[in-house]
């Protein structure tokens, strides 16, 4: 056929009577509330499928008469009352007084920036699982009622969409939408136009948009420079997350982070927290900085304002996933902001030095705020190590970094039939979310009832699988028998077979290729004709990631092969809506990956709370969920063995659980048709993970232990004319010049031993080099030697100043800290001030 194709949307009128359903397409709310979204899905579940489940796109491409038959469908339009009469009071709710307490809504505003989130497969601005840990945060927010807002970039392409073909190769297809078809408004200004801004580049002004998605109760700003007035280049700059080469994301992260501080500022938004979710949106740091400036503050003490109103939460244990900047590429960019700061270009690139070369922008995060944490116990303990030379004289575990542990959003990824077992049996469950005890009530759902459940699940993802799958090798020319080979056992969901998943970024560290280190044993695991079992693979490698990419492929062709074909699948298009699917309806899940460079891992969350049982490296979250009864965990070996030994090591632990401990518990059936045991180890998996890993947990940690810390540390540095923010940059300065020469002596110590009702003496002088006794803390630390020989702190005690004399400042303590046998004490010495954050945070420290 010749000649173009023009397209034409025939687009129907919404009748009165369902008006809202448009409303509710631009309210992110139907990313989790899944009654909302049946009303679009039961108008025409097909469209809303192609749709890619977009509410927007469907109602404009949904027939005339689907809208007009279900406007004069008295169930229908009862089922639409009901919901939006829910959605309503959501909206309605003015938020846990628990919450608003600490957090006053007309006072405070916690603003939370991240380069991507992940709410819903309709609106792509995320790759994985720091995107949708961002979206779950933003919607644990809104649930929770905190004055909360987010800042983003309005990605049009998105990440990209994945494509395995027929030889197991990852081909990447981009497909950008319209800022019409996603679920976002103008971000409008008082005259009624579209809020943009101006951000000085180098040789030109880059003009930038504001959009506004809604998500329930909280506002999601994203930044967008796609207008006629930038060049074609820089239109490109918002076009794709993780897309293009450094320089684009350096301007990427400039936008968010300078961009969304003006935006803010635009709005007449003051936020009195700020949360940056990975080093990405750190620039932000620079241009606060600059506005307080320009209320008359210096530089440093601008810093130590702003960094005291900051939380930074860090989530790459490996180095080289640390966002790092040549040098050429920061002077091009940034000179403007050193300008602004009064700052020559060394004293601003200094700021994100690191070991290595470039700019580092999680030490420029690190060196800049004042509250730090990483996503789990295991990965605040790495990133403390990893980290420990920004406090070099602090030894790395009492360094300012801690903790808060992912959590995952309960309604956004519990299944709907969960949802209704616990409407229907257990009162008033929404408000026990955190309660442990409450959760013990699932023991009193009959194991029939509670399999069935997971059972229907189950055949519902066997179905959707089975449906990928085809659809996936009829493109890649696969012959119709091979396809009925492929899917065999997903067609039989009477059978209830074993059922595990393994779907999340094809990332080396992630190690995919774990389960086929001895592949004959696999083999004869997964083909036993008695216990059969089926594993579901998915995930997507970033397109620069060759060894990423080539585990895709590894899996590709296992499955492939004759022993394996059936019972290994690979799906392609990991997103939302797949991963909802996944932990909904797998038995195990299954988590691999190299100690200790899982951050927190999230997916495994999303499984347990479904009762998928999980099988993972003792690692990140697990490491905390994991209790021996509510899953298996393999145990990382040590630094004795090499990456190749512990591949084999982890590996053997895989599948000797595999062997002797899931296939048979999942298969000792008893006459109801399931294994009592298994049912035990799946409500221990529920019960466990619910109360402990949702993403509501997660927020009110970073509430109780940074935000509200946070706030009340800045609004001290910020009284009287920022007194106090003047003061500590001062006395910083004071301190780091004389700390060089800082040192003392012990001069009087007790005996090696001493009785029980002595009185423990030291006596201690110090030269101080021009600082006074209040400026440092003396300290004696107490304690034993632990079995390992490291020395285990039970106590510590001040030293007192005593006076000076011939030039020597005297400390003293004369203590009773009723000791008991064999003790060991060591003398530290570190500046100290009341205004501090954190005691160690100037990061000096000197020892006896
Ligand atoms: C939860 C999730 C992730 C993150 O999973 P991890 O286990 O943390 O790797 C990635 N992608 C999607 C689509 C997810 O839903």
């Amino acid at each position: 056929m010749a000649g173009t194709r023009f397209p034409l949307e025939v687009q129907p009128r919404i009748p009165p009577a369902l008006s809202r359903l448009a409303d509710v397409a631009n309210d992110l709310v139907y990313s989790w509330d899944r009654s909302l979204r049946a009303l679009y899905v039961r108008l025409d579940r097909e469209l809303w499928a192609e749709c890619g489940h977009n509410p927007k796109l469907f109602l404009r491409r949904l027939p005339q008469q689907r809208l007009d038959e279900a406007a004069s469908d008295p169930s229908y339009l009862e089922d639409y009352r009901k919901v939006m009469a829910a959605y309503d009071a959501y909206r309605e709710h003015r938020g846990n007084p628990d919450m608003t307490r600490i957090f006053n809504p007309d006072k405070d505003l916690i603003a939370y920036f991240c380069l991507e989130f992940g709410l819903h497969e309709s609106f792509p601005i995320y790759s994985g699982g720091l995107g949708i840990l961002a979206g779950d945060h933003c919607k644990a927010a809104s649930d929770l009622g905190l004055p909360f807002v987010a800042v983003g970039l309005l990605y049009q392409a998105g990440y990209f969409t994945q494509i395995i073909d027929g030889q197991g190769h990852q081909q990447v297809a981009n497909t950008p939408s319209h800022p019409h078809d996603l679920p976002v408004v103008p971000t409008l200004t008082e005259t009624g136009h579209q809020l943009t801004l101006d951000i000085e580049f180098p040789g030109r002004t880059l003009k930038v948009a504001v959009w506004t998605a809604r998500a329930g109760h909280i506002d999601l700003y994203l930044l967008d420079t796609n207008l006629p007035g930038n060049s074609e280049a820089d239109r490109r700059i918002t076009h794709q997350l993780y897309g293009g080469d450094r320089e684009m994301r350096l301007q990427q992260e400039l936008v968010l982070g300078i961009g969304g501080v003006r935006a803010l500022r635009e709005m007449g938004l003051r936020p009195t927290v700020w949360h940056i979710n990975e080093g990405h949106a750190a620039f932000q740091l620079l241009e606060r900085c600059a506005y307080r400036m320009k209320e008359g503050l210096d530089f440093a003490s601008a810093m130590e304002l702003v960094a005291a109103g900051t939380v930074f939460t860090t989530h790459t244990p490996v180095p080289a996933g640390h966002d790092i900047f040549d040098r050429h590429l920061v002077e091009r960019y940034l000179m403007p902001t050193a300008h602004a700061l009064g700052l020559d270009f060394e004293q601003l690139y200094a700021l994100g030095l690191n070991s290595g070369d470039g700019f580092n922008m999680t030490s420029l995060a690190l060196r800049c705020t004042r509250f730090h944490n990483g996503v789990s116990r295991i990965h605040g303990n790495v990133a403390s190590q990893m980290e420990q030379r920004l406090w070099p004289q602090v030894p790395a575990e009492e360094n300012p970094i801690g903790h808060v542990t992912n959590g995952v959003h309960l309604q956004t990824f519990l299944a709907r039939d969960w949802i209704s077992l616990f409407d229907l049996r257990l009162d008033d469950w929404r408000n026990e979310l955190l309660n442990e005890d409450y959760w013990e009530r699932l023991e009193d759902v009959p194991d029939y009832h509670y399999w069935s459940i997971h059972k229907a699940l189950k055949a519902e993802l066997l179905e959707h699988v089975a449906d990928s799958v085809k659809r996936q090798q009829r493109r890649n020319g696969t012959s119709d028998a091979v396809i009925r080979h492929m899917t065999r056992y997903l067609e039989d969901s009477d059978a209830d077979i074993l059922v595990m998943g393994f779907a999340r970024r094809f990332a080396t560290y992630k190690r995919a290729g774990m389960l086929f280190a001895d592949p004959q044993r696999l083999a004869r695991l997964l083909g036993d004709p008695q216990r059969p079992a089926v594993v579901i693979f998915a995930g997507k490698a970033h397109p620069n990631d060759q060894p990423g990419q080539a585990l895709i492929k590894q899996i590709h062709d296992f499955s492939m092969q004759p022993q394996f074909i059936g019972r290994i699948i690979l799906l392609e298009g990991y997103d939302l809506a797949l991963a909802r699917q996944l932990v909904a309806g797998v038995d195990v899940w299954l988590n691999t990956p190299e100690y200790p460079q899982e951050a927190s891992g999230t997916s495994g969350q999303k499984a347990g709370l479904n009762g998928a049982v999980n099988l993972s490296v003792l690692d990140g979250w697990w490491a905390e969920g994991y209790d021996g009864s509510n899953g298996w965990g393999i145990t990382p070996r040590g630094e004795q063995f090499d990456e190749h030994q512990r591949f084999h090591e982890e590996a053997r632990d895989l599948m000797d659980i595999l062997e002797h401990q899931v296939i048979p518990t999942y298969y000792d059936r008893d006459g109801g048709g399931y294994a009592p045991d298994w049912v035990a180890l799946s409500k221990a998996s529920m019960k466990s993970t619910i109360p402990r890993f949702n993403a509501q947990r997660m927020v009110r940690d970073y509430v109780h232990q940074y935000y509200a810390p946070a706030r009340s540390q800045r609004l001290r540095l910020e009284a009287d004319g920022a007194a106090l923010a003047r003061e500590l940059a001062a006395w910083k300065q004071r301190v780091r010049e004389a700390w060089p020469g800082v040192s003392m002596q012990l001069t009087v110590q007790p005996p090696a031993v001493i009785y029980t009702d002595a009185k423990l003496m030291l006596r201690v002088r110090a030269q101080l080099q021009g600082l006074d006794p209040g400026d440092v803390r003396l300290e004696c630390l107490l304690g034993r030697q632990d079995t390992s020989g490291g020395f285990s702190v039970e106590q510590a005690v001040q030293l007192i100043p005593l006076g000076e004399e011939e030039g020597w400042q005297l400390f003293g303590l004369d203590a009773d800290p009723q000791l008991a046998g064999l003790q060991y004490y060591q003398l530290r010495m570190y500046p100290f001030n009341p205004a501090l954050s954190h005691p160690f945070e100037v990061g000096a420290m000197i020892w006896v």
